[in-house]
């Protein structure tokens, strides 16, 4: 097999390595198997290919033309996925190990950019949160603004998982429109090499975009200004030294850390031997130990149980783990592969050590898992270890010192506060879990922990057949964790991209939020459409285009007749003396629902149009009720249009229903879908 020239992209273009290279070795049989390294670049100009190649040609697309490209890329990449997964089992892993790199970015990008198209507009700015009222007469409004910042993202990336680490910070930083200069770590960069140059080949982002470090940064760091963005995951000692860099600290350029954790998982008092829960916890605890060799950032490091049932507990796992098959990766059998090369092993092996002087090694002799003339002689294997701590609460090893392997301790605790107070020793965790089918544990665990980890992970037999898995960040929901852990978040939705961006309070007159924002807002001008805006297709809808309905008396009849006819027979609108005895009514009232119904039979236009159906309303106020004999009518306006494919989008109308006093009595937002 010839060894991989592991290249950089800067510039637009591919750079071999240098003569210096490093050589990476197989974690299988230590046979070298790349070279990577350059011999020093120019940092300032691939700084400023991105800042002003790559940003402005992000920025001229919306939202959603960069989800969609999302998405492009992700199926690009699914298509080729096999030649990732058979460059992988040189670091070590499994088939399913490179099943959660791999397809797991694959996965990640996908949901970020279905997230992209459904939460974000189909425009340059993002909306957070309502209009807010700054004054009495509603002429001075504010409203947060988010924009992409004008920088890069220099995404420094772990070794442990080299895909999906690309994949998942590459999505949300170019769905925020930030173009990328990404440093994988060098024990698996070839891995992450193949996957970014199917990026870079397949076309689908605008120059400038993407670009890859094989090596060092060299001063890359060093000129990197307030715009910028640094998203780091690796050890906690390289995050302290890269966080303290002057001109990240000059500048106050954002630095998100996602570093190591102790987690842990704890089973509750109510799963003893015997229950479902119990099994369900040794599963996971063994499972999370063992995949990917348990160089997971997520892994179950601390095992915490009820002291009475440590035994149990000690034994259920040591039972899994004897099962599973440490050996050639390669191998379907093989439930374990090897740590990512013997230097890791070696450091493993150091951190076990000393969690050795404070717990008992239960599980985990040092066998040979690559006998003589199997080639694999020098691979970086070894055992799963479980140890288990008879003192936790003296214990200092077990709560700060990670083994970054396949290596976990077991710890009794009393009571929930107790297991409490274990967990949060661990000074900041990505996630733990709690294996319980008591609420009331469940709750005081929350309560007590929260706020020391990023995630908490509930599992029991309810739940455990669609559960997604302790170790497994979601893209859905947020990742990453307090102290210990980096304090960073990534992940959780279009969240994941805000990171990229800068929050703006805008103040001013309704027409002017209205037209920064792109949407109207009450108190901007209206203007009168071409005809009833339900004739329109999306593409000839505006901002501000209103109409206002004539008037409809609401009768006493009518409130009988909809009482009968719905059922909904609520004292309020049926018995006068019983509705006036309550505080906000004046009498028999109305049905908010009724008032609903009517101003649809307003405003609607009924032929068959360009509106393809009502989708819900948002924010929906009764605001004052209305008597029998009070008329209403409607004002109906287009506040924002959103492109959902290519034959149809979201139009979002402001509805204000008034009386014949013009005091408004109800307010909502209405949800169509419209032909393009
Ligand atoms: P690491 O040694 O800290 O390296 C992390 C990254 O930083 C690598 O790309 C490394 O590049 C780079 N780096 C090191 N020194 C640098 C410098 N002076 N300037 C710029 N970049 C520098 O961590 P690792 O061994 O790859 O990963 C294992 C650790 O990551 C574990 O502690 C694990 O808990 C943590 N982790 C956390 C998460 C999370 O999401 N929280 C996920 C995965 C892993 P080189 O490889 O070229 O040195």
């Amino acid at each position: 097999m010839p060894v991989i020239a592991v290249e950089s992209f800067l510039k637009g273009a591919w750079v071999t390595p240098a003569a210096t290279a490093v050589h990476i070795r197989s974690a299988i049989n230590g046979r070298v198997i790349a070279r990577s390294g350059h011999a020093g670049f120019d940092a300032q100009a691939v700084i400023d290919y991105a800042r002003l190649i790559g940003g402005p040609a992000l920025r001229e697309m919306t939202f959603h033309d960069r989800a969609r490209k999302l998405k492009e890329l992700a199926l690009y990449i699914r298509e080729r996925r096999e030649v990732l997964y058979e460059l992988s089992f040189d670091t070590g892993g499994t088939l399913s190990d490179h099943k959660i790199d791999v397809d797991g970015g694959i996965g990640t990008m996908l949901v970020i950019s279905s997230k992209g198209r459904r939460d974000l507009p189909d425009a340059n700015i993002c909306l957070d949160g309502e209009v807010e009222a700054l004054s009495r007469q509603g002429s001075f409004v504010g409203q947060h603004i988010m924009t992409p910042l004008q920088g890069v993202g220099v995404h420094i990336n772990a070794f442990n998982f080299p895909v999906w680490g690309l994949m998942e910070k590459l999505a949300p930083c170019l769905l925020a429109g930030v173009p990328a200069i990404v440093k994988p770590a060098t024990a698996t960069v070839q891995v992450a090499e193949a996957a970014f140059r199917m990026m870079v080949e397949s076309g689908i982002f605008p120059d400038g975009a993407i670009q890859f470090v094989a090596g060092s940064v060299g001063d890359l760091l060093d000129r990197l200004g307030p715009q910028d963005v640094v998203g780091f995951t690796g050890s906690a000692e390289t995050a302290l030294k890269l966080r303290s860099n002057p001109s990240i600290m000059r500048s106050a350029t954002r630095f998100m850390s996602e570093q190591d954790s102790l987690n842990a998982s704890v089973l509750g008092p109510d799963a003893g031997p015997g229950t479902v829960e119990f099994d369900l916890f040794s599963k996971e605890v063994s499972q999370e130990m063992t995949a990917r060799a348990g160089q997971k950032c997520t892994a179950i490091r601390r095992i915490m149980v009820p002291e009475i049932f440590a035994g149990d507990v000690a034994e259920a796992i040591e039972a899994r783990l004897a099962n599973v098959q440490v050996g050639d990766p390669h191998d379907p059998a093989t439930g374990m592969g090897a740590l990512v090369n013997n230097g890791q092993k070696a450091d493993v092996l150091e951190k076990a050590g000393l969690i050795g002087s404070e717990a008992r090694l239960v599980f985990g002799e040092m066998n040979r898992f690559a006998p003589a003339g199997s080639g694999m002689e020098n691979g970086a294997f070894m055992p799963p270890m479980l140890f288990q701590c008879a003192d936790p609460d003296v214990a200092d090893h077990v709560h700060r010192t990670e083994a970054f392997g396949p290596v976990s301790t077991l710890m009794g605790y009393r009571d929930a506060s107790h297991a409490a107070e274990l967990v949060n020793r661990g000074g900041g965790s990505l996630v733990s879990s709690v294996i319980t089918a008591d609420p009331d544990f469940a709750a005081q665990i929350a309560r007590r922990s929260a706020a020391f980890n990023g995630r908490l992970y509930f599992n029991n037999a309810d739940s455990m057949a669609e559960s997604t898995g302790h170790g497994s960040p979601v893209p859905h929901m947020v990742h990453g964790g307090p102290g210990r852990a980096g304090g960073g978040e990534e992940l959780g939705g279009v969240r994941g991209a805000f990171h990229y961006m800068q929050r703006t309070a805008i103040q001013g007159a309704p027409g002017i939020i209205a037209a920064v924002g792109q949407t109207w807002v009450p108190g901007a001008d209206r203007s009168e459409p071409p005809r009833h805006p339900f004739r329109l297709r999306m593409s000839g809808l505006s901002p501000g285009q209103s109409i206002t309905t004539d008037a409809r008396e609401v009768t006493e009849e009518d409130i009988e007749h909809f009482a009968r006819f719905t059922g909904d027979t609520f004292y309020a609108h049926m018995d006068e003396d019983a509705a006036r005895a309550n505080p906000f009514f004046p009498g028999r009232v109305a049905h908010g629902y009724l008032l609903l119904s009517f101003a649809a039979g307003l405003f609607v236009d009924p032929d068959p149009g360009p509106v393809l159906a009502n989708t819900g309303l948002n924010n929906l106020r009764f605001q004052k009720p209305v008597s029998p004999g009070d008329s209403i009518r409607a004002t109906l306006t287009v506040r924002r249009m959103t492109r959902r494919n290519h034959d149809y989008g979201e139009v979002r109308w402001h509805v204000c229903l008034t009386n014949q006093d013009d005091d408004q009595v109800a307010e909502y937002e209405l949800l169509t879908m419209n032909a393009l």
